[in-house]
């Protein structure tokens, strides 16, 4: 099989990834990079990973044929349901399995950062299964304008410690995250929400979420008789639930991807998300990618009216994905993404995360042929905007 789309054993995607780490995290990380693989390719491990998927989680999750929405497009438009994944998003594949993980690297003590909170209350949820004591950090502007999230972790058990430097949001909280775990080496474990951070990070999550593109082979074979779609689409925020969708096709040229990032309100307009168009080759939290910054080098804030997409990175393996021309990356507006969320509830009776309908979106920029198979990535269900929604439209 060609590999060019994997990490290398030092964690590189081309010129992307690595593990750039103050000394101190360099024992916790290293320990991590050493056994991760092994402990993922322990049958034990896998069954147990396996049956919370499926019992918990609720997997494999439906490959469902849009009729109406494809009919409206003149193409063939099949959705992938993780939105229906317990907590309602595709994080819990990459917690269960990180958390299983830190089990059997002996530690007792979890923590993780977030911004929206589906990351946290993901965390938060799984630490509630195991009976593990739970810590996440989260920007005191977020732990405002994300209550009900914040509600839900407590309600789970978990501590939620806000972030006081800095812009107050996700990228201070990770920052806080990793001091904790400097200061807390031996007893505690970092739980990293999409396919960003030091090596083997990246590759880790990537791996945990290609569950989804394992399941959309075999039920696209039976729906259609081939296992390969014509086009995958994603959104892409820091790029976990895009890498999921991606992994099983990355080696095949004759699936295109499309990554699909927030444009904001305009990708010229100063308040955008548009990392890959935006972003200059630099390191964050660890990870050698592209990240949107100053001339001297000085992070920019993103925005999206999406809180799941307003990082200011992507994932190392995006940025290789855009610059090798593997993947076409798309970008959709705030008003495009919630035009398009809005449709989807009237052709389908599905109210999508405001995150997955950026990916929808794409279906008004192009035009795909009558017998394209499309394949879109649904991260995650709407339930959490609602007060979004509400006010963008005036209901
Ligand atoms: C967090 C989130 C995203 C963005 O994260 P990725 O790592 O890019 O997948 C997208 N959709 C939903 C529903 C989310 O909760």
């Amino acid at each position: 099989m060609n590999t060019t789309y994997h990490a290398t054993e030092q964690g590189y995607y081309g010129e992307f990834g690595g593990a750039f780490i103050p000394e101190m995290l360099y024992p916790n990380v290293e320990e991590l990079r050493q056994r991760y693989l092994a402990i993922m390719e322990e049958p034990a491990f896998q069954s147990e990973f396996q049956a919370l998927l499926t019992d918990y989680v609720g997997r494999p999750t439906p490959l469902y044929f849009a009729e109406r929405l494809s009919k409206k497009y003149n193409t063939r438009i099949y959705l992938k349901r993780e939105d229906l994944c317990h907590t309602g998003a595709h994080k819990i594949n990459n917690t269960i399995g990180q958390v299983l993980l830190a089990k059997r690297l002996g530690k007792k003590r979890i923590i993780a950062e977030t911004g929206a909170g589906q990351h946290g209350v993901a965390t938060a949820t799984v630490c509630a299964l195991m009976g593990l004591e739970c810590i996440v950090y989260m920007g005191e502007i977020d732990i405002q304008r994300q209550a009900p999230n914040v509600a839900r972790m407590k309600m789970l058990g978990a501590e939620v410690r806000p972030a006081t430097s800095g812009s107050k949001t996700l990228k201070d909280a990770t920052n806080e995250a990793i001091r904790d775990w400097i200061n807390n080496p031996v007893d505690t474990y970092y739980i990293i929400g999409s396919v960003v951070g030091p090596h083997p990070y990246p590759d880790m999550v990537a791996r945990f979420q290609s569950v989804i593109s394992a399941e959309i082979q075999p039920q696209l074979f039976e729906k259609e008789g081939r296992k390969n779609p014509d086009y995958v689409i994603a959104c892409v925020g820091g790029g976990s639930n895009a890498a999921g969708a991606f992994y099983h096709f990355l080696d095949d040229s004759n699936v295109q991807l499309i990554a699909v990032e927030a444009a904001g309100k305009g990708i010229d307009s100063g308040e955008s998300a548009a990392t890959s168009t935006l972003g200059k080759t630099g390191i964050i939290h660890g990870s050698k990618t592209l990240l949107m910054q100053s001339e001297d080098g000085q992070i920019t804030e993103p925005y999206s009216i999406s809180a799941g997409l307003d990082y200011p990175g992507i994932g190392p393996l995006h940025a290789h994905l855009f610059t090798s021309g593997r993947a076409e990356f798309a970008a959709a507006t705030d008003n495009e993404a919630m035009q398009a969320g809005l449709e989807l509830c009237k052709t389908e009776g599905i109210i999508p995360a405001i995150e997955s309908a950026h990916a929808l979106a794409v279906l008004e920029q192009r035009q795909f042929g009558t017998n394209d198979i499309v394949v879109i990535n649904l991260s995650g269900r709407g339930d959490k905007d609602l007060n979004t929604y509400i006010s963008y439209f005036g209901l």
